[in-house]
């Protein structure tokens, strides 16, 4: 029965019936041109969903992390400077894997539940004045701690040093969930996967590239076969693969953009936050604190919690999956017996994010946390009302 309870983890998430339906087709020819003029289609259809206009976008087998070896493959060479912030476990991956491919890394280190700090990017961007720093990386949602950054002031930042660098931006757990504006931003690369936002089985890595990306590309120097992006970015054209692609995946990802421009990108946004808000209003009524340090950082696709001192978090997850078959986030790196998380990504009505906060709530009356049961459940009742939507989150 176990089986039948949906998941509150940041990914992989909740998978539509619809979702599952348009993943389990028959196989089809990959080379035929039926399926290149979807596969053309398809690449068009989803650049809204990154904000872009101007850029291009590949879809290829792998999950985020192969999207952002990719990013860094395929626009930088041996010993190129970035610049990056570490302040939550997927920032801190982001620089193990440039310091491991060769390249210089100019880390910023905030603390876990800050947002990427701009305001230092931009003096390091000021100082460079041989402009040896090609590219900035900015985490836009931070998965391990519940914290949205804003990529707009990381723009800004560059601006004001008037600073040459590419901006990669990892929207792993924000793109198809929250804003994202990748042209309005200069962002010039972006990275998603399908197991997030797109409420799809793992297994797609989505890059969008900008057109000074593309360039950059062709100057490149650091080695890449399976992940040239060249080769790749002809399916944008004409439909064409350099490989097998995971073809049931396409399907499922055609659908679900669909899915998401059916229902508005504004509305998704919408329903993200207002679901993350009765999630947010539970974890108040149990005394308990965010990970997040500001309300401007609280993510809508996730709330990192902290437990109270004496408390695992750990423990916390693994007897909420043994006693109730319920999965929620465990803590990663810095906060590993801290935290726990509470995902509210992709396909979540106002019913399961309820199961999830009950759940939740026994499971911490299990192990002796003092918290009231059914005070967090009633908490984001009160968001969720009919009656209440629209009304403002209390600060
Ligand atoms: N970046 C962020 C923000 C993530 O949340 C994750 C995974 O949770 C990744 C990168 C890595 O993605 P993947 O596990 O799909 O390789």
């Amino acid at each position: 029965m176990h089986d039948q309870n949906p998941v509150f983890l940041p990914g992989p998430t909740n998978i539509p019936e619809r979702l599952r339906q348009a993943m389990s087709g028959p196989s089809r020819d990959h080379r035929s041109p039926a399926f290149a003029r979807s596969l053309v289609q398809l690449l068009a259809d989803i650049k809204p969903v990154f904000g872009t206009e101007a850029g291009e976008v590949a879809v290829f087998t792998a999950s985020g992390t192969g999207g952002w070896e990719t990013a860094i493959t395929n626009t930088l060479s041996p010993g190129d400077r970035v610049l990056a912030a570490r302040h939550g476990m997927f920032s801190q991956r982001w620089i193990d894997l440039c310091e491991r491919l060769g390249l210089e890394v100019q880390v910023i280190d905030a603390p876990w539940g800050e947002g990427v700090p701009a305001e230092a990017f931009r003096e390091a961007l000021a100082a460079d004045r041989e402009r040896r720093i090609r590219a900035v990386l900015a985490v836009h949602n931070e998965t391990a701690t519940g914290v949205t950054s804003d990529i707009g002031a990381v723009r800004a930042a560059l601006d004001a040093a008037d600073h040459p660098a590419l901006l990669f931006v990892d929207g792993v757990s924000s793109i198809g969930a929250l804003p994202f504006h990748m042209d309005a931003w200069g962002v010039d690369v972006a990275v998603a996967g399908s197991q997030k936002g797109f409420m799809l089985s793992t297994g797609l890595a989505i890059v969008a590239v900008s057109p000074r990306a593309r360039a950059a590309m062709e100057t490149a120097r650091l080695p890449r076969c399976y992940f040239d992006l060249r080769s790749m970015l002809a399916a944008g054209r004409d439909g064409s693969y350099p490989y097998t692609p995971a073809v049931p995946l396409l399907d499922g990802l055609r659908e679900s953009v669909h899915m998401l421009l059916a229902e508005g990108l504004e509305q998704v946004h919408a329903r993200h936050r207002h679901i993350a808000n009765g999630v947010r209003r539970a974890v108040a009524a149990w005394g308990l604190e965010l990970c997040a340090r500001r309300p401007a950082l609280y993510s809508d696709t996730v709330t990192a919690i902290v437990v109270p001192r004496d408390f695992d978090a750990r423990a916390l997850v693994n007897h909420a999956s043994e006693a109730y078959g319920v999965s929620y986030g465990i803590g990663l790196g810095a906060v590993a017996e801290r935290v726990f998380r509470i995902g509210h990504l992709g396909h979540l009505t106002e019913a399961m994010a309820l199961a999830g906060i009950a759940t939740a709530e026994m499971a911490m009356r299990d192990l002796g946390y003092p918290v009231v049961l059914g005070s967090g459940v009633a908490a984001a009742q009160h968001a969720y009302q009919v009656r209440a939507r629209g009304t403002p989150e209390p600060a």
